[in-house]
């Protein structure tokens, strides 16, 4: 246990604070052993990945804990289907090229996208028209009240759009230790969505593989998106809103440009172009803004707090609501 530990490296928006106490745990183990120390049933704890979603607007004042259980094992194996059980601090885009590698599909849309195996359930990320519950099978989660493990079907996860019941009403609770994946040996091609079938093409790929479209959607996502270890960031700071169908039309009439895609009967909006269209894409406030390129995502220049980064998304959302009458909700996690 480590005290007043640092965490600027430990959050992609390289946001310089403190935790009180700080563990990192590598087995099962360890998390139960962690319910003898006062720091853990006195104080309040938080549950760290890869850092990549979460924005800290001060020092912690409790335990983080930090997930780096190892491991890959096949479970189970079929005609179609590798079910692969993997540690929950496995790194994503790691375990994204071993399946690759091993011929394994159903992830390769899920190609770079930050942080590790156990938090990829939490949000339920997705990218390029895949989400994680497409190849989920199952999770392990150490109950923290009890200390049992409970075993988390897809029905338990209730998957939403960056959304999981991980992030409702057992959020902080749990502890998830090992994800199962069901991935396809029999490969479904899945390049129709953004800018996929345009970068295979001019790639000269006609007819894909599972690394084809992973190298594609790579070399999207680098032309698009600010590296974090160069410019601090957590990604899409915003989700996309979702609204009826009869409150989109009356948008269009105002905005006839505004995109929009069918979703279960609504229309998904592009938080994006929302943003835009109020002007902040680009904008910098002192140490922190909106990316020149992509204005879902805010940025740390340098020195930039947690609190900076929080205000700019106030002032977007304040200008958002003003405009368009929508109320923009953070993806990321604020602490
Ligand atoms: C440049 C960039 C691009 C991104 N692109 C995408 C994208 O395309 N699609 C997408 O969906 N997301 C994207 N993200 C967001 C982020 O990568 C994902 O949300 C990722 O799953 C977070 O993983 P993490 O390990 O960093 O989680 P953290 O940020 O450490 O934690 C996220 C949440 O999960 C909880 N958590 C983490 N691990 C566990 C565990 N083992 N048990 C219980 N709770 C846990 C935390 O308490 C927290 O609430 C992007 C982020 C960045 C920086």
């Amino acid at each position: 246990m480590e005290e007043n530990k640092i965490l600027t490296s430990l959050n992609t928006f390289g946001i310089a604070c403190y935790a009180k106490y700080f563990v990192e745990i590598f087995s099962v183990n360890e998390i139960i052993q962690l319910q003898k120390k006062s720091q853990f049933t006195e104080l309040p704890h938080y549950i760290l990945g890869g850092g990549s979603n979460i924005l800290f607007t001060g020092n912690y004042d409790g335990l983080i804990i930090k997930v780096s259980i190892k491991g890959k094992e096949i479970i189970k194996e079929t005609d179609e289907h590798i079910f692969l059980k993997i540690g929950a601090g496995e790194n994503w885009h790691e375990l994204v090229a071993y399946a690759i590698n091993n011929g394994w599909g159903g992830v390769e849309n899920l190609s770079l996208i930050p942080g590790q195996v156990g938090a990829a359930p939490v949000q339920n990320i997705g990218a390029y028209g895949v989400e994680v519950k497409d190849v989920f099978e199952e999770l392990e989660a150490i109950n923290l009240k009890t200390l049992n493990t409970e075993i988390f079907d897809r029905k338990a996860c209730k998957f939403g759009y960056r959304d999981s019941v991980f992030k409702k009403e057992a959020k902080g609770k749990y502890i998830i230790t090992a994800v199962v994946l069901k991935l396809n040996k029999k490969h479904r091609i899945n390049a129709g969505y953004g800018a996929i079938s345009k970068t295979l093409n001019e790639m000269g790929v006609a007819n894909p593989s599972i690394a084809d479209v992973s190298r594609a959607v790579i070399q999207i996502r680098q032309s698009k998106l600010p590296d974090p270890k160069k410019t601090g960031n957590g990604g899409s700071f915003f989700k996309n809103p979702v609204i009826s169908d009869a409150a989109y039309q009356a948008l269009q009439a105002n905005y006839p440009d505004i995109p929009g895609h069918p979703v279960d009967g609504q229309v998904k909006l592009a938080a994006a172009w929302l943003i835009d269209q109020c002007g902040w894409k680009g904008k910098r406030l002192g140490n922190v803004g909106v990316h020149e390129n992509q204005a879902l995502v805010l940025v740390n220049y340098g020195n930039g707090t947690g609190t900076e980064i929080k205000d700019l998304a106030t002032k977007i959302m304040k200008d958002v609501s003003q405009k368009f009458s929508i109320d923009l909700e953070p993806e990321i996690n604020i602490l």
